[in-house]
């Protein structure tokens, strides 16, 4: 008797600390945040990073599982928990076979700007259904799903196919742009945000030395490499908040928003510049801004924020070298010069390589079928051409992909796991760590090594334990933990593990 009564008080207790489900889930990713600009900046930090890194569960060792590690990858990941293997988002942009042109991981001819000009972009390669998409179904479309970056595939691919909007920046005309595949004509709401171009207030001043240029034709790409364009992304995702009134309802809202400011200031000066630290700082500010925005109009404890990043960033390789690191610049015009010189001296004259972006290295496989060669003799020909240039680590060919060949380590799976039959290259090379492909200036990422693949993850809210967690994760098992919190289905690529250590039942 007293067990059933205590059992009973214990069932109680259980059903009475259940958290209620969140008003409305904030994804904020951060571009090319890499992981430790929360420790090195922490001492400066006393906005919404310090709330999320004193409030928030924190994973110190979350990673990308894949290669490449660049933008449309990452945000095609975090809310789908697929690997591009599945996803079929191989890249920002690779090359189509079928339609023998280069394709970018959102262009859609189908659709057309809204409040820009020329054609649009959608989510219609993305294979698999993202958290968004699950919480629509679940709820019979009634959950508003909306996204919003100043990229285009930061806005897109995080909030999926049956998202209500989503809004990136045009810096043509300086205006929040969205597509016809979302609306017939940009919301009211936005074109008020945008009447008074929002991005004039910038013309002349500066940034950290930099002057803003006074000709709009330049001033608006010119934003996107300082804080300015992370403030105007800020201000719109308020407008979106306010104006869809996003967890108001008795449903979840989800709003998905991308910061990509610190990714072109990452890009110009690297990752050890006063640029990247005083951008994760503003970064700091914004946050905070944002995050008391979302407690006026949903209440505190009735949000979920996660935070994290689509990819790292390389040290700028003579920044690396001088204080006696390897590293060191491969011209990317010397790998498609290696195939094309190889291939031709072996097979002939033609244009043996259809496209070279990134790591991916795409042949000209009509040519190839026209002169009834093996296709795979000819990756293998073109794989050693690259291999034997100085400072490339390896080279897989599809092929050896599509018998699981290759090293048998961490490195390899990566590849495995961003490589999709239809989609990816014929031939794919891993630079040596520190090694980039690029000339000129600055610094990028794709690479599997650390600095490109280790990233934050931080749950803060409703149903959350905080404290830091020091277990490998992957990136992919933030969609299927949020989709248990949320109790949803899992989404259909989803390979991830939930986190539930940072679960409160
Ligand atoms: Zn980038």
């Amino acid at each position: 008797m007293k067990k059933v009564l205590l059992c009973a008080l214990a069932a109680a207790c259980l059903a009475g600390a259940a958290p209620k489900k969140p008003k409305l889930v904030l994804t904020i990713v951060v571009d090319q945040f890499r992981y430790d600009y929360l420790t090195r900046f922490q001492s400066e930090y006393n906005g919404g990073l310090a709330r999320l890194l004193t409030k928030g569960a924190v994973f110190t060792n979350a990673s990308y599982i894949q290669v490449p590690a660049i933008t449309a990858v990452g945000h095609s990941t975090i809310l789908t928990g697929a690997t591009p293997s599945i996803s079929g988002i191989v890249g920002n942009d690779w090359y189509d076979r079928d339609e023998a042109v280069r394709v970018s991981s959102v262009s859609d001819a189908k659709t057309q700007l809204l409040g820009g000009s020329g054609p649009g972009s959608s989510p219609h390669r993305l294979l698999v259904s993202t958290v968004g998409d699950e919480l629509k179904i679940a709820g019979g479309g009634k959950p508003r799903v909306i996204g919003v970056s100043l990229k285009d595939r930061g806005a897109i691919l995080p909030a999926g196919h049956m998202a209500d909007g989503a809004f990136w920046f045009d810096p043509k005309t300086g205006n929040f742009v969205s597509s016809t595949f979302y609306y017939r004509e940009l919301p009211g709401w936005a074109k008020q945000f945008n009447a008074p171009r929002p991005g004039d207030k910038y013309r002349g001043a500066t940034w950290l030395g930099h002057k803003m240029p006074e000709d709009s034709a330049k001033l608006f790409p010119a934003l996107e490499a300082t804080s300015f364009g992370n403030e105007l992304v800020e201000a719109f995702t308020e407008q979106v908040l306010a104006a869809e009134q996003l967890g108001t309802r008795e449903f979840t809202d989800l709003l998905t928003v991308s910061f990509s400011s610190n990714d072109y200031v990452g890009h110009t000066y690297g990752p050890d510049s006063p640029e990247v630290h005083e951008v994760a700082l503003s970064t700091d500010r914004l946050l905070e801004k944002l995050l008391l925005a979302v407690e006026r109009q949903v209440g505190a404890g009735n949000y979920l924020v996660v935070f994290t990043a689509d990819h790292g960033v390389a040290p700028v390789p003579e920044v690396n070298v001088a204080r006696r690191m390897p590293g060191g610049r491969i011209d990317p015009a010397s790998i498609k010069a290696a195939v094309q010189g190889a291939l031709v001296k072996k097979y002939g004259a033609g244009e043996w390589v259809a496209g070279h972006y990134d790591l991916a290295v795409y042949l000209n496989q009509g040519l190839i079928a026209q002169l009834k060669l093996d296709l795979a003799e000819v990756e293998r020909e073109a794989a050693r051409a690259i291999q034997a240039l100085p400072h490339i680590s390896r080279v897989y060919t599809m092929e050896q992909m599509m018998q699981g060949g290759g090293l048998r380590d961490t490195v390899s799976q990566k590849v495995a796991n961003g490589f999709h039959m239809r989609r990816s290259p014929d031939v794919e090379l891993i630079p040596d760590p520190y090694w980039m492909l690029g000339t000129g200036k600055g610094t990028g990422h794709a690479s599997p090594y650390s600095y490109d693949t280790h990233v934050p993850v931080i749950f803060l809210g409703a149903g959350i334990r905080p404290g830091q967690y020091h277990g490998v994760i992957a990136v992919n098992d933030i969609a299927p933990t949020l989709a248990t919190m949320l109790e949803i289905e899992t989404p259909s690529g989803s390979i991830g593990r939930v986190l539930t250590e940072i679960l409160v039942n």
